[in-house]
């Protein structure tokens, strides 16, 4: 028998947005992560967004979790979780993982983002603690992240300390992955260009409220509920 500190953790990825609606590029990401940190699975997050603070008309938190359903219904690593949307008021992402860590005893967590959502990082609640508590993995998107953008460096908006736990990966480079003792190990910011999708959920409500196909930019499943619900079909937008 192992010792308990040597016993294999599940590794699970924790990937927030708005999801309105989730796209190839979304997808394409989880799946490069899931292979690459062998994470166990990904939990796609979706925020729940009181009416009051919208800045912009977001699809109802129904919708937007029918369309993650339907895209990862086939994916057996990719889930969905609720526990933003039946949280009173929107939590800060913090909160979610930490909540989710309580929930999930001995398993590591990796919150994954985007490389728009990395730059902006420093005007999170807290996010030297997201930073410091649980491992992060940025994930390239065209026109961040890409080396052209090298000056400034990319991380020089972070604070020394939270610099000094980057690992770039860039340039297609696997993590090293330890089981053993992964628990004590400490946390880190992964940079990561597996893969470049150039979809992003606000060309794809353009498109259709042009009323051009966006077959290429999400699932089949998903392009026949946006269809059926009529979302994103004008600039007020359909909500139940
Ligand atoms: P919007 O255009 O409405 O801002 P979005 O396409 O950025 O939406 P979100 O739901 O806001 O999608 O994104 C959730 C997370 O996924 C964020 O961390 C974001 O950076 C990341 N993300 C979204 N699209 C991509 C993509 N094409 N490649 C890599 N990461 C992405």
């Amino acid at each position: 028998m192992q010792p308990d500190n040597q016993v294999n953790r599940q590794r699970i990825g924790i990937y927030g947005g708005t999801f309105d609606p989730i796209h190839n590029g979304h997808l394409k990401v989880a799946d490069a992560i899931l292979d690459a940190f062998h994470l166990d699975r990904i939990l796609f997050v979706p925020a729940f967004v009181p009416p009051h603070k919208r800045k912009q008309t977001i699809s109802s938190a129904f919708h937007r979790l029918a369309m993650l359903a339907l895209a990862t219904a086939d994916q057996s690593r990719m889930f969905v979780s609720t526990v933003e949307l039946e949280s009173p008021e929107r939590p800060y992402t913090i909160e979610t993982l930490r909540r989710l860590q309580a929930e999930l005893d001995h398993v590591r967590l990796f919150f994954l983002m985007g490389a728009d959502s990395f730059r902006d990082i420093t005007m999170w609640r807290d996010h030297e603690k997201l930073l410091t508590e649980f491992d992060s993995i940025v994930a390239t998107r065209p026109g961040y992240l890409t080396g052209e953008d090298d000056a400034p460096p990319i991380a020089a908006h972070l604070a020394r300390d939270l610099q000094d736990r980057i690992i770039d990966l860039r340039g297609n480079r696997r993590p090293v992955i330890e089981h053993a003792n992964e628990m004590a190990a400490p946390t880190r910011i992964y940079l990561t260009d597996y893969v470049a999708v150039d979809v992003s959920a606000t060309q794809l409500r353009e498109t259709i409220a042009r009323g051009e196909a966006i077959e290429t930019g999400v699932p089949k499943t998903v392009a026949g509920y946006i269809a059926k619900y009529g979302l994103y079909h004008n600039s007020e937008g359909v909500h139940c």
